[in-house]
């Protein structure tokens, strides 16, 4: 998902990027990149380079080295249309959001999709089945998938552990740029398992080096964490990308360093543990919590941990760097005003949960079980149980980072025994479906908060957007357009026949759209087209379209 923001931005930053090393680039120059690897998006960090191409469809996209099709996914959601490249040097690269393949790709994917009867398909071709040469049209742009707008999603991945790398590393190009900051913030870490946001401060630029207003900071505390926010560009014009390196000295010492690099896909969302808003400044932080992702992070002491042990000045120095080694430098001092021991837990829950180790949590009726390293930061849980009397039940702290999923289970409030199978889970982010045992609900939970149950017995909508309601004629029309709509638990399947076969439709999650292509294989005279959708909760809906061709 990538906001087309900076599209305007990087109209003056055409033709910086030159070609060398062993990669091409997957599309014609000029390359503007609107997205770099390691951004903070809401659940994951950017795996990849994302390529403006500027709001068109269609632009050829190459393969950037010889390989062959490792894999295909064609998904209504995610990536889109997607091509994986597997190479001889151990890399792997990936293509998404694509409109379309190549004509023999197409051909081999089409016939995969009628043999399944799915859209939605993931091939693993074998090694030699489908090659291509460096510089070889794959596919072309689009905006298939969860994409906000046009443009190419670029990914190089490490081949055997499937571990997404840092692009912009493997291409050299020109960037003119030092990353920039906004501010630094500060936080209390002497309860480690509850660290608290203390404060932030302005940064200026002064003749080339980054300062604060007054060059000290006193606290209150001792053992403290540091965060900065920023952005990187690569032409003073361009758009604004990630800050890839940052590297701390602590009285003149290497202390911290963390690279977004190297950042598995299973902990994409350590992300929401990683950086935190506060105001509207989007703060990275340089200090760990219990578990995380090994790879980023270079020589950490104490996992980030600033610990003064006297009340005197203290020289931090924070070194920031871009992909291509462009650097800013920022110094200030700290000093405590006392000096204190690490606290025990702050917060007292009803289970306090070690993110090593299993936690099972019961009580009247209801059931928690969170796996071991599914929490990244260990701590006090807390539930606020009001399931049988308003159907909700509060999880905190709410902003508690699961790598996978933790298992929310309770027996069936009164008023909602009739529809146990039709009870959904919902909190801010996600509607969850039930598994019904006996006459208690199971959810498996990607996050935490506020959840409420609701009772989703509404079919999904079903109807036709191209052709017009006058047109009775396929003559002239290349394709027919349906919308599936559904409002709760979300579309689970769905399906279009013509004349009582299964026909190829391409659905599109974000939209709803599923798209049929008249083609020169479309049956001639009477097409009946019956679309079929079943939501998460087995409610059904069908549509019927007679049309002539
Ligand atoms: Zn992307």
């Amino acid at each position: 998902m990538k906001k087309l923001f900076s599209l305007l931005c990087v109209l003056g930053s055409l033709n910086i990027f030159s070609q060398k090393g062993e990669f091409l680039w997957p599309l014609d120059k000029p390359i503007i990149l609107s997205g770099n690897y390691g951004e903070l998006r809401p659940n994951h960090f950017h795996a990849g380079l994302d390529f403006s191409t500027k709001n068109a469809i269609n632009l050829p996209v190459y393969a950037t080295k010889d390989g062959y099709v490792s894999r295909i996914k064609v998904s209504s959601a995610g990536y889109g249309k997607c091509v994986y490249i597997t190479h001889t040097n151990g890399k792997v690269t990936v293509y998404g959001h694509l409109t379309n393949y190549e004509p023999a790709l197409n051909k081999y994917v089409k016939t995969e999709q009628k043999k399944a009867k799915q859209y939605e398909i993931d091939l693993y071709p074998k090694p030699g089945e489908l090659k291509f040469r460096a510089g070889e049209i794959i596919g072309y742009s689009g905006n298939t998938g969860n994409s906000s707008g046009p443009h190419l999603h670029y990914e190089i991945r490490d081949e055997k552990t499937e571990i997404p790398l840092n692009a912009a590393l493997f291409y050299e190009y020109e960037d003119t740029q030092a990353p920039t900051l906004t501010h630094i913030g500060l936080y209390n870490l002497a309860d480690t398992t509850n660290p608290r946001f203390l404060s932030f401060h302005a940064v200026l630029n002064k003749e080339g080096k980054w300062k604060l207003k007054k060059d000290t900071i006193v606290l209150k505390q001792n053992i403290i964490g540091l965060s900065f926010s920023g952005q990187d560009r690569f032409t003073a014009t361009g758009g604004s990308n990630n800050i890839y390196e940052v590297q701390i000295k602590y009285d003149d010492k290497p202390f911290y360093k963390h690279q977004l690099d190297y950042i598995p896909f299973d902990d994409a969302k350590y992300v929401s543990q990683f950086s935190q808003v506060q105001e509207k400044w989007r703060f990275q932080k340089c200090f760990q919590s219990t578990l995380f992702p090994k790879g980023m992070y270079k020589g950490v002491a104490n996992k980030g941990r600033l610990i003064l042990t006297d009340t005197s000045f203290h020289k931090i120095q924070m070194i920031f760097k871009d992909e291509r080694g462009n650097q800013s430098e920022f110094e200030f001092y700290v000093k405590a005003r006392e000096i204190n021991y690490f606290e025990p837990p702050t917060i007292k829950g009803d289970i306090f949960a070690n993110a090593n180790e299993d936690v099972l949590f019961g009580r009247k009726k209801l059931q928690i079980f969170i796996p071991a390293y599914t929490l990244y930061n260990s701590g006090a849980i807390i539930f606020e149980n009001t399931l049988e009397a308003s159907g909700k039940l509060m999880i905190l702290p709410f902003d508690a980072t699961l790598r996978s999923t933790a298992i929310v289970g309770f027996e069936v409030p009164k008023k909602y025994k009739k529809f146990k199978d039709k009870l959904v889970f919902k909190n801010a982010d996600n509607t969850y479906t039930p598994i019904v045992k006996n006459d208690s609900v199971f959810y498996s939970v990607r996050n935490f908060g506020g959840f409420v149950l609701n009772v989703d017995s509404t079919a999904p909508k079903i109807k036709v957007e191209v052709p017009g309601p006058k047109i009775k004629a396929a003559k002239g029309l290349s394709k027919v357009i349906f919308v599936i709509s559904e409002e709760l638990s979300g579309i689970k399947e769905y399906q279009l026949t013509i004349n009582g076969e299964w026909a190829l439709a391409e659905f599109d999650a974000k939209s709803g759209r599923l798209t049929y292509f008249i083609e020169s294989d479309t049956p001639k005279g009477e097409l009946n087209f019956v679309v079929e959708a079943m939501d998460r909760c087995k409610n059904k809906a069908s549509f019927n379209l007679k049309l002539m061709n």
